[in-house]
């Protein structure tokens, strides 16, 4: 068969409904950029197609794999294998019949055309009805609108028009960059890379900041946030995680404070910290993973005393959710198996099983007023290791760099 038609990954961005306006072309921007480092270690190019649709030529061998790396890219609806023409009505039904090889034989079918290029070619009813006609000659099949064995997808686009019978969902989500960057908290717990991958999803670029209680634990929780950040760093291709000591400030509430308001002051703490680091890589908000009234220093009154101390909006991405469902989520983005790993986490330490379910605000300032509170989160801050993570690994030099 003589025709011009090219094996393609068709990679369709966002949900149309997703976006609108003024914002549209500057994620297309964005998606586009992660997808090329997404792909950085295949050696493969990705090609534009407005207004939200990007193209990927493969060799056989690779497409699988490729396709599956796509599929993970956040902004990403879904990847499908296709043949792309050039506009002419010849060359479509080449295309098509390129399709029906691949696919093998069906009893029914529905051809589903959309026509953004509105130079080109047909109405797309028009186009459906004549594609119609002409497969159910080929191949003897019915056309069946409601429940198809096989639909055929048609799509005008500039860039070509694209067939295809096949399609691959994508994760979803906003491209990872275009709605800034925010600092998570990140324990070495289930929840907090949830929570962290949940505002990744809304396009997030996320930076890490861990606490620790080395040296009077081991180096546990470190090296588990560690491995947590590698994981999440798949979805988001840079991440910086800081690891701040936060021994020297336990020590100080442990002599100073009751029991059951250590957790509120240590969290407080670690927003003040945590905020630093923010302003300094010009992030916007602070994530945490609480969900509400989960533990006891998780009620509306505590969450409202540690938030004052944040000073930027806090955003608690599964602050509505039940346990079961954030362990889903945590399998499902395959951070379960890491965080269920023993460690010596920090809060663990000098604390009772029960926090103060509602501590008073000006308790919580009585108690501060008696701490060298800047000193302290100073000498904390001073003593922050960073650590860089990337994905892919090996990035070929030249690659366009991730926001
Ligand atoms: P997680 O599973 O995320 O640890 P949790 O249910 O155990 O959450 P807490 O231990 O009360 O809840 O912690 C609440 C939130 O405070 C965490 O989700 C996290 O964002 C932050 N946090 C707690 N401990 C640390 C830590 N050592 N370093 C950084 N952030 C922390
Ligand atoms: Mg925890």
């Amino acid at each position: 068969m003589d025709t011009k038609a090219e094996r393609v990954l068709l990679v369709a961005l966002f949900h149309e409904l997703v976006l609108k306006g003024n914002n549209r072309p500057f994620f297309y921007r964005v998606a586009l950029r992660n997808l090329q480092v997404a792909l950085s270690d295949f050696g493969v190019r990705v090609r534009r197609v407005p207004p939200q649709f990007a193209e990927v030529r493969t060799p056989p061998e690779l497409e699988q794999a490729v396709r599956e790396r796509l599929c993970s890219v956040i902004g990403v609806e879904y990847v499908a294998p296709a043949w792309r023409t050039r506009h002419t009505w010849e060359e479509v039904l080449q295309g098509v019949q390129r399709v029906l090889t691949e696919v093998g034989s069906f009893a029914s079918f529905a051809v589903r055309c959309r026509r953004t290029d509105k130079r080109f070619l047909f109405p797309a009813p028009e186009m459906e009805s004549r594609l119609g006609a002409a497969i159910a000659e080929w191949t003897g099949a019915r056309v069946n609108l409601t429940q198809p064995e096989r639909t055929i997808w048609v799509r005008v686009l500039s860039e070509g028009v694209y067939i295809f019978a096949e399609r691959f969902e994508g994760i979803g989500g906003l491209p990872v960059g275009g709605s800034g960057r925010v600092v998570a908290l990140l324990s070495g717990g289930i929840d907090s890379p949830v929570a962290a991958w949940r505002m990744m999803l809304r396009g997030c670029q996320v930076e890490f900041v861990h606490f620790h209680s080395f040296p009077l634990v081991s180096r546990r929780s470190q090296e588990k946030a560690r491995q947590l950040v590698q994981h999440l760093t798949r979805y988001q291709y840079r991440s910086r995680l800081f690891l701040v000591p936060l021994a020297e400030i336990q020590q100080h509430v442990l002599v100073l404070a009751p029991p059951e308001f250590r957790v509120v002051l240590y969290r407080r703490f670690m927003y003040r910290i945590a905020k630093r680091i923010a302003r300094q890589l010009r992030a916007h908000a602070l994530v945490t993973g609480e969900s509400l009234a989960q533990v006891s220093s998780q009620t509306l009154p505590n969450l409202a005393v540690i938030d004052a101390a944040a000073e930027m909006p806090v955003l608690r991405p599964l602050i509505g959710m039940s346990k079961h469902e954030i362990v889903e989520l945590a399998r499902r983005i395959g951070t379960y198996e890491i965080s269920i790993q023993p460690d010596e986490d920090c809060c663990s330490l000098f604390v009772p099983r029960h926090s103060a379910t509602r501590s008073d605000p000006e308790q919580i300032a009585a108690l501060e007023a008696r701490l060298p509170v800047e000193e302290l989160v100073q000498r904390a801050l001073q003593e922050q290791e960073c650590v860089h993570e990337r994905f892919p690994l090996r990035v070929p030099p030249g690659a366009p760099e991730p926001a």
